[in-house]
């Protein structure tokens, strides 16, 4: 598989200062992995014995099917029952336990196909944003500008910069981030909070107003925030 469609250019995910950035980092890789999956390379074995081996997560068997594109998908899905019939029932090797089987079940919806890869695409793109802020002045002021950085890409940049930037630049990546996480947190608890009190009685209306657009998020935007993923309910 060309490595090509896991990256994209760094400064065009930073430059929207709209959500987070690692997030459109990921969701772009994974689209462009979705398409590629589904068009050609499906019929690629390389890839097939991959998906056959792995499946997808319940995330990634929705983007897939939001395709359009059922026969490929139906194609995968065939040859990935097949293999799991034959490895979880068939196979009466040495090996075949019912403690082995047990793993297998629990890896299953477990292991994606997408996910591993999109996984080590943005981590590949992480380690250029941390060289991009350990030498470049103006993304330094660029990644300080963010909107914010969701909790569980906080997590991983504060794990990943650990192994990769040196003392001084590591404590001004990691003051950056701090500072991104904690503005947000803070308003997006208020506006949580404002929601709430907007059932009182004595505040009714309060949420119409054009400006309170925000609020009337608020809720949508913590589970982005604490997930790194849209909710799907409306
Ligand atoms: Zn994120
Ligand atoms: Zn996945």
């Amino acid at each position: 598989m060309k490595e090509s469609i896991l990256t994209i250019p760094v400064n065009e995910v930073f430059e929207p200062k709209r959500g987070c950035p690692i997030c459109a980092m990921r969701n772009s890789v994974e689209e462009h992995m979705c398409e590629y999956i589904m068009g050609a390379a499906m019929m690629e074995p390389d890839v097939r014995i991959e998906t056959n081996a792995l499946g997808f997560c319940h995330t990634h068997y929705n983007d897939l099917l939001r395709q359009s594109n059922r026969l490929s998908l139906a194609l995968m899905l065939d040859t990935h029952l097949a293999e799991l019939r034959r490895e979880l029932f068939e196979k009466k090797s040495a090996l075949f336990s019912k403690k082995d089987n047990a793993k297998k079940y629990a890896e299953i919806g477990q292991t994606c196909f997408v996910c591993s890869y999109v996984n080590r695409g943005v981590e590949h793109m992480l380690e250029t944003v941390f060289t991009m802020f350990a030498k470049d002045e103006g993304f330094r002021g660029l990644y300080s500008e963010q909107e914010y950085i969701c909790i569980p890409h906080y997590r991983q940049l504060m794990i990943s910069a650990q192994n990769v930037l040196k003392k001084a630049e590591l404590k001004a990546f990691e003051e950056a981030t701090d500072a991104l996480v904690e503005r947000y947190i803070k308003s997006l608890n208020d506006d949580v909070h404002t929601f709430c009190s907007s059932y009182d009685y004595r505040n009714k209306g309060m949420l119409h107003g054009e400006g309170m657009e925000h609020v009337r998020a608020s809720i949508e935007r913590a589970i982005e925030f604490l997930t790194s993923r849209k909710p799907d309910a409306k």
